[in-house]
């Protein structure tokens, strides 16, 4: 492969996902990591958005931080395809060179980047908890966790530009918006035509209930193997209804099928943030430490005083779950009534 002119490759860009012209939170956390690693570059951060009649997203783009936007708004992309947006962001970095990329873990940004990465020739790495410049090099430390989750490996990609990566929603923090700032918008052409799009949108069914919008809640009642049967799992059920709390599962719940892999928290599952996280029969494994640890408040029931959860919670209730669960939710009805 011919050796390419490295310094050619400036800026950090982030892909800004948006849903129905709605900037998923995932964009605002990257924007605030990319413009750490712009200012430690000394470069221009730029925020990526691509779809139709999304032009009004570059105000909470630039209110996040970035100094520029790279619009490509068109019909054919009022709604993602792999076709459509591979080729328009192929051609976006073709043209302008960035010198790094990030993405959400998303289902949308697992499928575009990887796709765009392998079209220009380029390393990505999947599923990043920690990004930051490698002091020795000035490359993008991209860290993320490797075998089974027992280590944490930090990958550089010296050779190839951009550098780029997925990383996992709820993993950083939002920034703080300053809606006095504004930035240059670059509205750029699409090339796709209707016909280049190989699949078609039939139609959206919106199986994600409230109960399962884990990565924006703010209050999470997640339960175990230690719920023991699929019927006691009401019991978390019940309780998450009076708190207004989305309901996780650890993957022993969703292999046993009490719950779906949508309610998943952990490695393999969703990465979460919420502000109250109650863990509820769950040992505390490494791999679902790995999708809650960033909770600001955790509150862990176990009958075991052992349990490693007990490490990493807050507050610690040393109890039966069928016991303890149904006195917490009667006295949650209290306060609210
Ligand atoms: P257990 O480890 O069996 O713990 C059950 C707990 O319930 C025990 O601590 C017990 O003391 C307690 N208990 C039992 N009865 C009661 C009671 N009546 N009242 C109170 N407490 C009680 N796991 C995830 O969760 N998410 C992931 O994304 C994930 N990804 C993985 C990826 C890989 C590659 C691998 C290898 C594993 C992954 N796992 C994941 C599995 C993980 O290693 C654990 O097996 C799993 O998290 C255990 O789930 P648990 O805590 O519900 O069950």
């Amino acid at each position: 492969m011919a050796e390419i002119d490295k310094n050619a490759y400036k800026g950090v860009w982030v892909y800004i996902e948006q849903v129905d012209g709605q900037a998923r939170g995932v964009g605002h956390e990257l924007l605030a990591q990319g413009r750490m690693l712009a200012d430690k570059l000394g470069q221009e951060l730029a925020g990526v958005i691509i779809g139709h009649n999304v032009e009004a997203l570059a105000k909470e783009v630039f209110a996040s931080g970035a100094d520029k936007v790279y619009l490509v708004d068109a019909p054919e992309l009022a709604h993602y395809s792999t076709d459509g947006y591979a080729a328009v962001f192929t051609d976006l970095i073709q043209t302008y060179k960035p010198t790094a990329i990030l993405l959400g873990a998303t289902n949308d940004g697992r499928d575009l980047g990887p796709r765009v990465s392998c079209r220009v020739s380029t390393g990505l790495t999947a599923d990043c908890t920690g990004l930051d410049i490698d002091e020795k090099t000035g490359l993008i430390a991209w860290t993320r966790p490797a075998l089974g989750g027992n280590i944490m490996a930090t990958i550089l990609c010296p050779e190839h530009r951009p550098q780029m990566g997925t990383v996992r929603p709820k993993v950083f923090k939002r920034p703080e918006q300053d809606f006095s700032r504004t930035g240059e918008i670059v509205r750029v052409a699409s090339k796709v035509k209707a016909e280049d799009i190989r699949t078609k949108l039939v139609d959206v069914i919106r199986i994600a209930t409230a109960s399962v919008n884990l990565e924006e809640a703010e209050v999470i009642v997640a339960g175990g193997r230690g719920m023991c049967t699929p019927e006691n799992f009401c019991l978390i059920d019940q309780l998450a209804d009076v708190l207004g709390a989305a309901v996780g599962a650890s993957r022993a719940a969703v292999d046993a099928g009490w719950k779906s892999a949508l309610n998943q928290v952990g490695q393999t599952g969703k990465t979460v943030g919420p502000k109250i996280y109650f863990a509820c029969g769950i040992s505390g494994a490494i791999q679902h430490l790995a999708g809650m640890s960033s909770s600001d408040i955790i509150i862990a029931i176990n009958k075991d005083p052992d349990a490693p959860i007990f490490k990493m919670a807050d507050y610690g209730i040393v109890g039966d779950v069928m016991e303890v669960l149904p006195i917490l939710t009667e006295e949650f009805k209290k306060i609210k009534a």
